[in-house]
């Protein structure tokens, strides 16, 4: 009998993998199916971004690269946060990797073990959980509420630290809900974080160029006072329509660095070189095509926030920022799972029931506006023709 950790027992999955697969082998099998399940732009990489990488690959660029990534693509990175930011990050704090998950996975590492506590949003992306229960760590959820707009509230955050918090975890703008912290909250989370100078803090911010309404995404680097203590999470994979790239980038503070220099030697040596090019190209390269995908994400939210607001016993709040709406549908008289699972066979759409992004998440569906306008609203038809058939 092969004995394997314990920390296996414990670990979870992204459901929304689950239901592409599902999603697929319906269509596969002749199925008309809308998928606003997984978490993905539906746009191509931009063309100028693709031909780096060509190029890159016609170059010679075919062995490893530095653990860390080449320099001049950390470079850039340092150079777009401080346009993007205003905030000095040293290319020497940059570390590529591959995808944005694994900063969580190696920030989770860092800190989990068994007697330590790590805060992290919920509902929120489901591998924060789940790697957090790996280490062995106690995964304790921070209530995201939509009372609250679904920002995340400092106070309930605060309050929730004890001895054994090692790490918080925080994502704004948000998966599931496309809620925005605002600035205030922000503030408030900072400086009661100065009660706690033990404390690590791991922000998320994958979807920070994705904010409507006027709204300016707040990063936690412009705050010099967590500085030594915050690790930033961002990437290629929304923001450049890039996610199968593998392409993703943290901000670590010196002091783990080092630590995360070394897990990547002893896992992945470096990301794929011709992906680091490419990297470049998207940083330096013209920005319209983030603004043009933004501005027709910006369309779809509206179409979809109406679309759902008018569903029977169906209300959605206006999501702020990345690409999902997360309607309430507890007075529909379903529950979320099954109703998400209903709809993907019964009705041919694709969402994800809100318990997948946590126990807060009952009572409401994700759905990824990643999908065309004219998709989204026969998705919508759908949903309304169901729900008036099985109430
Ligand atoms: N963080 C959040 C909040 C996400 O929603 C996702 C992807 O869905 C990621 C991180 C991971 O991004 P990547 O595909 O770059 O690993």
């Amino acid at each position: 009998m092969l004995k394997t950790i314990a920390g296996f027992d414990r670990i979870g999955e992204e459901n929304a993998f689950a239901v592409l697969a599902r999603a697929t082998a319906l269509a596969a099998s002749g199925r008309d199916i809308i998928n606003l399940g997984i978490g993905q732009p539906d746009f191509r990489t931009p063309e100028h971004i693709v031909e780096a990488a060509v190029k890159a690959l016609r170059d010679g660029h075919h062995g490893y690269t530095p653990a860390t990534g080449i320099l001049p693509l950390r470079e850039a990175v340092a150079a777009d946060i401080h346009r993007r930011l205003g905030a000095e990050v040293s290319p020497e704090r940059i570390t590529i990797v591959p995808g944005g998950k694994v900063t969580m996975f190696m920030a989770i590492l860092m800190f989990g073990e068994p007697g330590a506590e790590i805060l992290y949003p919920d509902p929120g992306f489901p591998i924060y959980r789940s790697m957090i229960e790996f280490t062995g760590a106690k995964a304790v959820p921070v209530p995201i509420r939509e009372e609250n707009g679904f920002a995340f509230s400092a106070d309930e955050t605060l309050a929730l630290i004890t001895p054994a918090t090692r790490l918080i975890i925080v994502n704004s703008p948000a998966n599931p809900t496309g809620g925005v912290t605002p600035k205030a909250e922000i503030d408030k989370l900072v400086a009661g974080l100065a009660r706690f100078p033990d404390v690590a803090i791991m922000s998320d911010e994958i979807y920070g160029q994705m904010v409507y309404d006027g709204e300016a995404h707040v990063s936690l680097l412009s705050y010099p006072e967590i500085r030594d203590r915050l690790i930033l999470l961002d990437g290629w994979s929304k923001t450049y329509a890039m996610t199968g790239w593998r392409m993703g980038f943290s901000i670590w503070p010196d002091r783990l660095y080092e630590m995360a220099r070394k897990l990547a030697v002893n896992s992945y040596s470096c990301v794929n070189a011709p992906a680091q090019f490419a990297g470049i190209a998207a940083l330096t390269g013209p920005q319209d095509c983030v603004a043009d995908m933004v501005a027709e994400f910006d369309r779809r939210r509206k179409v979809v926030v109406e679309g759902l607001n008018g569903l029977p016993d169906v209300t959605c709040a206006t999501p702020k920022g990345a690409f999902y709406a997360f309607p309430n549908i507890s007075k529909t008289g379903w529950k979320a799972k099954p109703l998400a699972s209903a709809l993907l066979e019964d009705a041919g759409v694709a969402t994800i029931g809100g318990p997948d992004f946590g126990v807060y998440g009952e009572g409401y569906i994700r759905l990824s506006y990643a999908n065309s306008t004219e998709n989204i609203l026969k998705a919508l038809d759908r949903i309304r023709a169901f729900l008036e058939r099985r109430n």
